[in-house]
């Protein structure tokens, strides 16, 4: 039988299915008129989720046809510089020309740009599907993030010049944020964008470094523009286009993802054009970028965590030890069992991350654009509380996604023992690609500190309250009654960290709150998932298990008021 990424997915089969997302959709369609204008547009939910699903099926037969095959052939072929110019390994050509002839690029884009109009939710399945074929090639096709930052911040004139072009294929884009000086902390980007007082004509100046796909066509580039300035406050959002004047000084040699290009770039009297505001670059149009990466990378770290996890189980099942296959081993069966059930876990909550992500969207879209007697106090309230909820459920989901990716590849190399360590098998290279999910795009740290304010402010309470008071019965009622009791420690937890008004004993415990927050909040979503298909039960049970003693064991060390790490690393660091 063929592979098909999708078919082999039951849990992904079952979030396209469960995840609610008709009030996404039909806000999306306007309330499917636009099946009046465009023929392929749907007519109804069922309808568009039917489309979804052929797009998913046709994606994943992609996927597991054509593109995880190559993969082994890109990472070792990986990109090359060569005079100045970047090429891609033979099988990345093939891989995006394979999926532009799909017309599977540029989805999330309204149909009058040349997209499908998808939802961020059916756009992540997509990435998780890709990824989990070829990390590296998530990192080219990803970068359709960028059409959707001038989709929403450009004018639309920019939106006709670029979209279209995205859309089909004819143009590829790079995300150019980050300097030498300039990583985590983007507030210091220096590369200098000035404007010709007799055109209005802005030029680019400056150098740039780790850039995906920096020898992209279309660059959308953080910038500083008000000179004299030094914080966040002075850099914009330009868009520029391939010329001369910028050029790729070398591409990075990397420990994984070798299929994407990772760039130091230079700009000399680049021109370009302003997107949006000026001084709203890092603060606005940066922020949305990122936020739009980050789940493109959670949805890439799960890919890369399921197909690791479907090597070693398949090798478990065949290699003999003892007399016996060693998933038989309790050791390897648990390493197992372990990845499965937390895959299951970090991917509910990434779709239920993006359903909210979706929801904001919208939300957002109809307080900035709508008719004004339809902008009603209380559409404002909701768009103000998706955005809460977006906000914390965005890095939430980057952070565990990608920590529990290095997890499952780590394990995955384990089940396979020495052959793990060889070229021979997939597993070192999912161990390798996975490393850097959990630093680009903000490392975990930088997604705790983003998180952290909406944990301790309890903004996921009223959607825990609402799984909480469904009405389980028998095992799921006990289990979702020491969830409630975890949910209770940690809001003391919370509390407490709060009281002591001490803002670096509140970051030190910024990764236990969120790591406690992610465990909490995505039991009751297994609990959820499993009340609606009985099935599930097992996973759910296994996760909250094994979850919950961590959570107590979290809870005491952020309530114990230990400063020990604070007061004495100096010493400790010294000896
Ligand atoms: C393969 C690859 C591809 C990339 N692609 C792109 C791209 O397309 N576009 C782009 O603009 N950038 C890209 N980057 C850059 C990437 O986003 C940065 O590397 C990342 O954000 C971290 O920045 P840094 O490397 O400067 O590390 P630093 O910021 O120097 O961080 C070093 C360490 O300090 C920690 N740290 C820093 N600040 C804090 C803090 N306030 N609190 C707690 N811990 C902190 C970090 O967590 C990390 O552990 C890419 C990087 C790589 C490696």
């Amino acid at each position: 039988m063929a592979e098909n990424f999708f078919l082999d997915n039951k849990d992904l089969r079952f979030h396209l299915r469960n995840v609610d997302l008709e009030e996404v959709v039909r806000f999306r369609e306007r309330d499917f008129r636009d099946a009046l204008d465009f023929p392929d547009a749907p007519e109804s939910f069922a309808d568009a989720l039917d489309s979804y699903e052929q797009v998913l099926k046709m994606l994943g037969e992609l996927c597991g046809e054509f593109i995880a095959p190559r993969a082994r052939s890109v990472d070792l072929e990986g990109a090359k510089l060569e005079n100045g110019k970047v090429s891609y390994a033979k099988a990345t050509v093939e891989n995006l020309d394979v999926l532009k002839k799909a017309e599977l690029l540029g989805v999330t884009l309204p149909r009058k740009y040349g997209g499908l109009n998808m939802p961020s939710t059916l756009y992540s399945m997509m990435m998780e599907m890709v990824s989990r074929a070829d990390a590296s090639l998530q990192n080219l096709v990803g970068l359709q993030d960028i059409g959707e930052t001038i989709y929403r911040f450009g004018t639309e004139e920019q939106r006709m010049n670029y979209l279209p072009r995205f859309a089909s294929g004819e143009v590829d884009g790079a995300m150019v944020l980050t300097e030498p000086e300039a990583g985590s902390d983007l507030q210091s980007v220096q590369l200098k964008a000035t404007q010709d007082p007799k055109t209005g004509q802005w030029y680019l100046n400056g150098m740039k470094r780790f850039i995906t796909n920096g020898c992209a066509s279309v660059h959308l580039v953080l910038a500083r523009s008000e000179e004299g300035t030094k914080d966040g406050r002075g850099l914009s959002m330009f868009v520029c286009e391939k010329t001369p004047g910028l050029k790729v000084r070398r591409i990075e040699e990397k420990l994984g993802i070798h299929g994407s290009p990772t760039c130091e770039l230079q700009y000399v009297n680049v021109p370009a054009e302003l997107v949006g505001s000026r001084r709203r670059g890092l603060t606005r149009y940066v922020m949305s970028l990122m936020n739009g990466a980050r789940i493109a990378i959670s949805a890439q770290a799960i890919g890369i965590a399921e197909a690791a996890y479907r090597e070693a189980l398949e090798y478990a099942g065949a290699r003999e030890q003892f007399g016996k296959t060693i998933d038989n081993f309790p050791a390897v069966y648990e390493m197992l069992v372990r990845s499965k059930v937390n895959i299951v876990a970090a991917r509910t909550l990434l779709y239920e991350t993006t359903k909210y992500v979706d929801l904001r969207d919208n939300y957002e879209h109809w307080v900035d654009h709508g008719e004004p007697e339809t902008v009603t106090a209380e559409v404002k309230e909701r768009s103000k509380f998706y955005s809460k909820v977006a906000a914390v459920l965005t890095p939430l989901s980057k952070a565990c996604s990608t920590e529990l990716a290095n997890k499952v590849a780590y394990d995955g190399l384990q089940v396979h023992g020495g052959t793990g360590y060889m070229k021979d098998f997939n597993a070192e290279r999912y161990a390798r690609d996975a490393r850097i999910t959990n630093i680009y795009e903000g490392t975990t740290q930088l997604q705790h500190i983003a998180a952290i304010g909406g944990v301790t402010q309890r903004v996921l309470d009223p959607l825990m309250d609402e799984i909480s008071h469904l009405p389980f019965q028998g095992k799921l009622r006990r289990l979702a009654s020491a969830v409630d009791m975890g949910r209770e420690r940690l809001k003391h937890a919370a509390a407490y960290v709060l009281s002591r008004d001490d803002s670096e004993y509140q970051l030190l415990m910024a990764t236990r709150l969120c790591n406690i927050e992610t465990a909490i909040f995505s039991g009751y979503l297994l609990l959820r998932d499993a009340f609606a298909d009985e099935s599930r039960t097992p996973l759910a049970e296994r996760y909250i298990r094994e979850a919950l003693p961590v959570v107590e064991q979290d809870c005491a060390v952020v309530m114990s008021g230990d400063y020990s790490i604070i007061d004495n690393k100096k010493d400790i660091l010294d000896m």
